[in-house]
């Protein structure tokens, strides 16, 4: 039996803590890290509670799912009472030229989110897709209406984008760098949540993260899931990045 195997198999939700512990999320700060902490631990505090299967547990944070969980309550919880970034939205049905991901990469994402994303959008293959309209948008907007067609399945950094000027955002699309928009501050922690089950997981379960853009565009081109995983996973340090930025890009938090 692999050391790896091993670990795995003997990794309870009370030792999982313990690593949680002594783990930080990479790129994060330590505020976002101390935070992400206390979350992940009140998870597995739960997770132990209900005795839910250990091996169920370590699924759930290699993949992303415990961090989408943990990371859409908080989102919820902050938008109840939303900040003035959020009531001063110009946010609107069509308007998509924060889909326009000129980076190529599109955003970092969990492997829950990369199967949502493909899943939704593989029925949709060979139709007119978001690059008609423009050629770095996201294969799964809608050319014509400009509507997200994988709306449910959309990743976290799509519902944490926002902006109080949709000028502002067309002029970042073309390059530039007007103020304006810019990403809530629970989307540093849902990465840092990530970040921080990726250390917690070393040596125990690989924890990958995946381009948004590679994802949909293999999706509309008619990849097979495998396929679009394997060319859109990221190399290390993309996670690290991905938290950074978010930092550096927070907009009010509730
Ligand atoms: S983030 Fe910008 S481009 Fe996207 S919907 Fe809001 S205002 Fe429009
Ligand atoms: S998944 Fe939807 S919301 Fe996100 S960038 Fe693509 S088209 Fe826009």
């Amino acid at each position: 039996m692999s050391a790896a195997i091993a670990k795995r198999r003997a990794a309870t939700p009370a030792d999982l803590k313990a690593r949680a512990k002594r783990a930080r999320a990479q790129g994060a700060g330590s505020a976002a890290t101390d935070r992400a902490r206390r979350m992940l631990a009140a998870y597995l505090d739960t997770a132990e509670r209900h005795g839910l299967p250990p091996a169920k547990v370590l699924s759930d944070m290699a993949s992303g799912r415990a961090a989408w969980q943990i990371g859409t309550a908080l989102r919820d919880e902050m938008l109840r009472t939303p900040p003035e970034a959020v009531k001063n939205a110009a946010c609107a049905a069509g308007c998509a030229f924060c889909c326009i991901l000129s980076g190529g990469d599109g955003g970092t994402i969990t492997e829950t989110e990369a199967r949502r994303l493909h899943d939704a959008l593989a029925p949709l293959a060979g139709q007119p897709d978001g690059r008609g309209w423009h050629p770095a948008a996201c294969a799964a907007l809608d050319p014509e209406t400009r509507a997200c067609r994988a709306y449910d399945a959309r990743p976290m950094i799509c519902r944490s984008f926002l902006s109080t000027d949709a000028g502002a955002c067309r002029i970042n699309s073309e390059g530039g760098e007007a103020k304006g928009a810019g990403l809530l501050g629970t989307h540093l922690d849902y990465l840092a949540l990530h970040a921080l089950a990726r250390e917690t997981l070393k040596g125990i379960s690989r924890v990958a993260t995946y381009s948004m853009s590679r994802i949909a565009s293999g999706a509309v081109d008619g990849e097979t899931a495998g396929d679009s995983l394997d060319a859109a996973r990221h190399k290390p340090g993309a996670l690290e990045d991905a938290c950074r930025d978010a930092a550096r890009a927070a907009v009010g938090r509730g």
